[in-house]
């Protein structure tokens, strides 16, 4: 057995298989794949092996898109059958809820360019007459989906993988991963079977990696311990069953081809054919966590015990969805292991402060995504970057706070909400609240709705008390977007509070950290006391992450970044200093994101609010453009609290974020309401952010910004200095523009606004794959013109103010116009105006 190989991959379910593949294809020599026991014994074996296109995230559905094409060419280069049944998903709508949320997802899909077809409730009885169908809305079917056997694919997988030179080893166990400094050298113990148990041998040896992965399935806590990371991924329980045949369908099948896949996701199922009768798939409550802290050894390609009981509602609907299936009896049940993260998404990339070690663990829909995760993950080992941008799937998004009972938890309430309405407005109640800042009580007091980042509480808007945020969810204008229109105006008008205590803030310092930063971030350093925006980009030339920078000293930085995004920058930093201290000079990096809170005070009356509580020996100036001028940071005392004032508005008003001890952040919050009373002075959510910074085209973190597109792309070029070399530098000037950020205002349906994953098309032509020329990454309402505003990328020729598009929501096509950017205010006039 080699000792010495390029990457070593651990474990040998569908998604490790598929990654040894594709890491061979992208041409990679001496790849290595370890399974403890057989490939395909972790949960890949007994999946149900459905394929399902669907799927909100662009990023995933991408991933889904690649595997189901990639699968349907596997048997022309292996040989083996992967048994791909290409018969379609018919994804069934009771309500009209239903209804637009599959509109809206029919939007990501044109965007990926994944086909689908609209059934009114007679086109369904009339394909599909075994159906019931006097309740339903209509149905989404996608034609090009179906199901694979799941371990005929992993075979065909591993047999493409070993025709190409992957060495698969079967019964070795990585028991052990160390860091030499520039590879890794990992344990591994031959396991034997005893008594019906897999056990480790007295037989060891040690790899020598310069990769690792880890696809270690259900053992990902196993995994975790033995890096001494924390992963997210805990497997929760999840059952079919299997009927004997249905009569009904074996006569529908002697005329017909064989019986879409159904989903009737209002009642929480899935079901398929299974020769001559149905597999039933339920999603359903109180499904348990297991396997928290380790998998049993006794555990091996082993399933629980059915319980009947828990999916009951599921099987009743299915009879009422199937008439037919009342009188067929049940043939077999699987209960198997599924694995779950908090949201769904597996955590896929590198893993945090490890050096060459890659996660690709935590997948629940594994059969369906395993193709384009080997995909997509080889690209980002063999090149430095994915053409897709990873960042949902980067297993950095959660950070050091998550814990066993939170990862349960949220992986529970995951697995049960995998057929509720996903609303692009949905806040998940599980572990909450965990994270607050001071003045929670305070904001709640005042009917603040809390939406979650990174684990923070934050105001998603403010309503009277007892408002009822879950029943204003709305695929259209919830029930919130009257409060948040009035708060967007507040700032406009007046002044509006918001609380931005969840910023991600580093404070770097030393000799080597103006080098460093000047090399590792795209604009001009500002001068002492000033601060500037700017990027810190990918090897491929791609935005990694956007950084607020205030110059407080000579080497002193102190570093805003996205509150989503706190372990995933820290760990970006923390790598790319130690790896440039050598050459730019000694730094140390503080992560002060828990030291500070932060509100932001914005609208034409901030000053006069921050001039009430300013302690300052000529306070009539100290606000005023001279003494305190636009993208500036001074160190003040508002009364009793020291405060770092950063003279920046990311609404486009006249305003400063209040950088504050976080001990003291409740005396401030109650300074600032009392100064505000008389001005106009509204406590302010994200939602209402979010609308008025699309106005100014403020470009957004995981929206416009991500590793897919460079700055300039962005149409960022201002905070590109491109007289100094940086960090990704030549790889942005080598990708070109390849589309362009706008701003659109939209002539939408009324009702509703774009969310920022509608597909763009050309005005005059029809809409079709043809026409399609761009997508919104944002969306939202704009108070200042009345109407519908998005962001999104378009084709590089159309990105001129005055294009006609059409965007699709709801299913219909409305017109855009692309405006200049900043079509509020396009002067800065509101945030420069001195007082
Ligand atoms: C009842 C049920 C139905 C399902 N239906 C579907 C479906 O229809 N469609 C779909 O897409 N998904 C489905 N799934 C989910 C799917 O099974 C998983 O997402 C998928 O199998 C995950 O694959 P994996 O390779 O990540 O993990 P696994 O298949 O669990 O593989 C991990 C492997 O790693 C090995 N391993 C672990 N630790 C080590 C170590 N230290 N050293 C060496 N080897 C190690 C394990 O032995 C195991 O073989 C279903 C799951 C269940 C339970």
């Amino acid at each position: 057995m080699k000792t010495h190989v390029k990457a070593l991959i651990v474990g040998g379910g569908a998604v490790g298989t598929s990654i040894a593949y594709h890491l061979a294809r992208g041409g990679w020599s001496d790849v290595m794949l370890l399974e403890r026991d057989e490939l395909t014994s972790g949960s890949t074996w007994h999946a149900a092996g459905l394929l399902p296109y669907f799927n909100m995230s662009y990023a995933t559905s991408h991933i889904h898109d690649y595997s189901i094409k990639f699968y349907k060419t596997l048997e022309e280069e292996t040989g083996l059958n992967p048994g791909f049944a290409v018969v379609g998903n018919l994804r069934m709508a009771q309500t009209q809820a239903r209804m637009d949320e599959y509109m809206l997802y029919a939007s990501t899909a044109e965007t990926v360019g994944v086909p689908y077809e609209w059934l009114s409730p007679s086109d369904i009885k009339d394909r599909y007459p075994l159906v019931r169908t006097e309740d339903l809305k209509g149905a989404i079917l996608h034609p090009t989906d179906g199901y694979i056997n799941p371990a005929d694919v992993t075979q065909a997988m591993a047999k493409g993988a070993r025709q190409r030179g992957v060495m698969i080893e079967r019964r070795w166990q990585v028991d052990a991963y160390y860091w030499t400094g520039d590879h890794w050298d990992v344990t591994c113990t031959k396991m034997v079977e005893k008594g019906g148990n897999l056990v480790p041998s007295d037989e060891q040896i040690t790899i020598h990696a310069e990769h690792v992965v880890t696809a270690t399935g259900n053992h990902s806590q196993r995994t975790a311990r033995l890096l001494g990371i924390k992963i997210p991924a805990i497997p929760v329980e999840h059952q079919y069953i299997v009927t004997e045949p249905d009569p009904a369908l074996v006569e529908w099948r002697a005329s017909n081809p064989e019986h879409p896949v159904l989903r009737d996701a209002d009642a929480k199922w899935y079901v398929r054919e299974e020769r001559g009768g149905w597999i039933l798939g339920p999603y359903e409550q109180n499904a348990p966590a297991r396997f928290e802290y380790a998998v049993p050894d006794s555990f091996r390609a082993d399933l629980f015990p059915l319980d009947l009981e828990r999916i009951e509602e599921e099987y009743m609907s299915m009879i009422h969805r199937i008439p037919s299936s009342e009188t067929v009896g049940l043939k077999d049940d699987y209960n198997g292991p599924i694995c779950y993260t908090p949201d769904g998404n597996p955590l896929l990339g590198p893993a945090p402060g490890l050096r060459n070690m890659w996660l690709a663990e935590g997948f629940s829909f594994g059969i369906t995504a395993a193709g384009g995760t080997g995909y997509y993950l080889a690209q980002q080992m063999i090149e430095g970057e994915a053409e897709i941008d990873m960042a949902s799937l980067d297993p950095k998004r959660y950070g050091s706070w998550m814990t066993t009972e939170y990862a349960m938890r949220k992986n529970e309430e995951c697995y049960s909400h995998v057929f509720i309405l996903h609303h692009p407005d949905e806040e998940r109640e599980a572990c909450r609240p965990l994270k607050t800042a001071p003045c929670y009580d305070r904001m709640k007091a005042l009917g603040a709705q809390f939406g979650q980042v990174n684990g923070w509480e934050r105001p998603n808007y403010f309503a009277p008390q007892g408002f009822d945020d879950h029943a204003a969810r709305s695929f259209r204008r919830g029930g919130w977007w009257e409060h948040s229109v009035t708060e967007a105006k507040a700032i406009r008008e007046a002044a509006g509070l918001i609380d931005a205590t969840a910023f991600t803030k580093h404070v770097l310092t030393g000799p080597g950290a103006t080098r460093f930063l000047d090399w590792f971030t795209t604009n001009k350093l500002p001068r002492v006391g000033r601060i500037n925006l700017t990027y810190a980009l990918t090897s491929a030339g791609t935005t990694r992450t956007e950084y607020t920078i205030v110059r407080q000293a000579e080497d002193q930085y102190y570093l805003v970044s996205a509150g989503a995004w706190q372990a995933y920058d820290a760990d970006f930093l923390q790598k790319a200093i130690a790896d440039k201290m050598p050459e730019f000079g000694p730094m140390v990096l503080q992560d002060v994101t828990s030291q500070y809170g932060v509100f932001a005070l914005a609208g034409p009356n901030a000053r006069a609010i921050l001039a009430k509580l300013i302690r300052d020996p000529e306070p009539g100036t100290a606000l005023s453009n001279k003494r305190f001028p636009w993208l500036s940071a001074k160190d003040i005392e508002l009364k009793m609290c020291p405060t770092m004032a950063i003279r920046v508005a990311y609404t486009g008003e006249l305003g400063w974020e209040l950088h504050h001890p976080i001990e003291m952040q409740n005396y401030l919050f109650d300074q600032l309401m009392e100064a505000g009373a008389d001005l106009g002075l509204t406590p302010v959510g994200a939602r209402a952010q979010n609308w008025l910074r699309q106005e100014k085209s403020y470009r957004a973190f995981g929206t416009e910004l991500g590793r897919d597109a460079t700055p300039l792309e962005a149409g960022l070029d201002r905070f590109v200095d491109l007289s100094k070399d940086f960090h990704g530098k030549s790889a942005m000037e080598a990708l070109g523009i390849r589309s362009k950020c706008v701003t659109l205002r939209i002539d939408g349906p009324g009702d509703a606004d774009p969310w920022g994953r509608e597909a763009l098309y050309l005005a005059d032509a029809p809409a079709g794959p043809d026409t399609k020329v761009g997508r919104l990454t944002s969306g939202g309402y704009s108070v200042a013109f009345g109407q519908s505003i998005g962001m999104g990328y378009v084709r590089p020729d159309l990105a001129v103010p005055g294009t006609k598009l059409k965007v699709r929501m709801l299913g219909e096509l409305w017109d855009a116009e692309i405006t200049e950017d900043s079509p509020y205010d396009p002067s800065n006039a509101a945030i420069r105006k001195d007082g």
